[in-house]
């Protein structure tokens, strides 16, 4: 059996980091089995779906690196929901209702008021042809239920294990508004089955549709796929993110500057029993994945794992990797400067602000009283500085003045770069040369 998944965003907003999980848990199972990745865009709610949102989706999911092998929009799918429809009409599955939603609302609160549950009493399922006929002639259009049957429905989840949804405990769900419009619930299962998804991998808020679902399934076809229902994500204090997505799309962190396998690999990890590190590839996250590692917890989210392991990636990324993206940051510096300053940045964009530091002219910071010191260090600056030239420059300071740890070493530092951090003094001050040292230390701009 060959391998078929979906991911299927409704464009009704940006991705972010909670429905990114889940494409990334479709991929990553996808690749693993090698098979074929479906992006399909649920959008049949077409006053809410937007272009703009979709190309959103398409762009988000390449920068990532999930790149899908087929694609198609439910927009494009009417007509065989609508034979699917037809199909579960003849079979007395899809009956029309219609209760307007005040009655249906006055309906749920007399059952809670008397003790039971707010389901559905399927009063439409008695309705004569009179009646109808009545209702219509009134002006009201029926919305359609399809019609549970009241059974357990089983299945074995490749997250959660054996499930059993109570169908007499559901109402039976509409599939069509009174507009005419579908609702997801039939559309995804009709494409489902003509797409023949083998996996259906999504968040766990799914599983109560799933036991719907199945049972629609059931009645259009013989094809039924396997189901697997995540977690879903929470913050690093436990409580959900939905009020915070719109500060976690994925476009924000593309704009913030965030490296989309730093991304993956935090997202293809939390929640999971391996350790949250980054990882070198897509295909190594994809070689590490099972359904059986995914734990039954919410996964946790946490911003700043995500720029440790951030900076973590950047800090081993050899120079031919990033030299496009500095170029186009105007970094200057090539190689060495890279290789100098990677482990002191937590984003890319980060050295910008180094190589300014470092090639641009700058008037060093000079305590007043580390200014005698510091003009006795730009007198004994040799012209000329090689590998030993910080060692052998700071042992005569020493000697000579008689300071030693942070009050030889920091206002050196801060005279030649401005700041009390950053990379190993002896390869800076090469990179600086001595013009500039020199003049920085006596608090000129160099
Ligand atoms: N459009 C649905 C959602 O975003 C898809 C759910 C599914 O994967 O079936 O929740």
């Amino acid at each position: 059996m060959s391998v078929i998944v979906r991911f299927a965003p409704s464009p009704t907003g940006k991705l972010h980091v909670g429905n990114v999980r889940t494409a990334l848990l479709n991929y990553l199972f996808v690749r693993e089995q090698g098979g074929q990745f479906i992006l399909r865009i649920d959008d049949t709610d077409v006053e809410r779906s937007t272009k703009a949102y979709e190309e959103g989706i398409q762009t988000d999911l390449s920068w990532l690196g999930m790149n899908w092998d087929s694609t198609f929009s439910q927009s494009d799918r009417f007509g065989e929901y609508d034979k699917a429809a037809e199909k579960l009409k003849t079979a007395g599955l899809l009956y029309p209702c219609y209760e307007t939603s005040d009655e249906l609302d006055k309906q749920r609160k007399l059952l809670r008021v008397a003790g039971k549950p707010p389901v559905y009493d399927r009063s439409a399922l008695e309705l004569t042809d009179d009646q109808k006929a009545a209702y219509e002639a009134d002006g009201r259009t029926p919305h359609w239920r399809f019609k549970l049957s009241g059974n357990a429905v089983k299945w074995t989840d490749m997250v959660r294990g054996e499930q059993s949804i109570e169908m007499s405990s559901l109402s039976d769900p509409v599939l069509i508004r009174g507009d005419g419009s579908y609702l997801y619930t039939l559309p995804s299962v009709v494409d489902d089955i003509d797409a023949k998804i083998t996996h259906v991998i999504r968040g766990e808020d799914h599983v109560t549709n799933s036991g719907a679902q199945i049972e629609i399934f059931r009645a259009l076809s013989e094809h039924l796929p396997n189901f697997a229902h995540t977690p879903l994500l929470v913050g690093k204090d436990g409580k959900g993110l939905s009020k915070r997505l719109g500060s976690l799309s994925i476009e924000q962190l593309r704009l913030d500057g965030l490296e989309p396998l730093a991304v993956c690999s935090l997202l293809g990890k939390i929640g999971t029993s391996d350790p949250v590190e980054i990882r070198e590839s897509m295909d190594q996250l994809s070689s590490e994945f099972s359904f059986s590692k995914i734990g039954r917890a919410p996964a946790r989210f946490d911003e700043d794992e995500l720029l440790l392991l951030n900076a973590k990636l950047l800090h081993d990324t050899p120079y031919a990797d990033v030299k496009d993206r500095l170029d186009a940051l105007g970094v200057s510096g090539g190689e060495d400067f890279w290789n100098l300053i990677r482990a002191n940045i937590t984003k890319l964009g980060d050295t910008a602000s180094w190589s300014v530091m470092a090639f641009a002219p700058m008037a060093g910071q000079i305590e007043p009283e580390d200014a005698e010191y510091c003009a006795l260090a730009a007198d004994s600056l040799p012209d000329t500085l090689d590998d030993d030239s910080w060692s052998k420059w700071t042992a005569f300071l020493k000697e000579t003045t008689g300071r030693k740890g942070k009050s030889l070493f920091m206002p050196l530092r801060l005279a030649l770069t401005g700041r009390a951090r950053g990379p190993g003094m002896g390869e800076m001050l090469q990179v600086l040369g001595a013009e500039k040292a020199k003049a920085r230390l006596k608090g000129r701009t160099g």
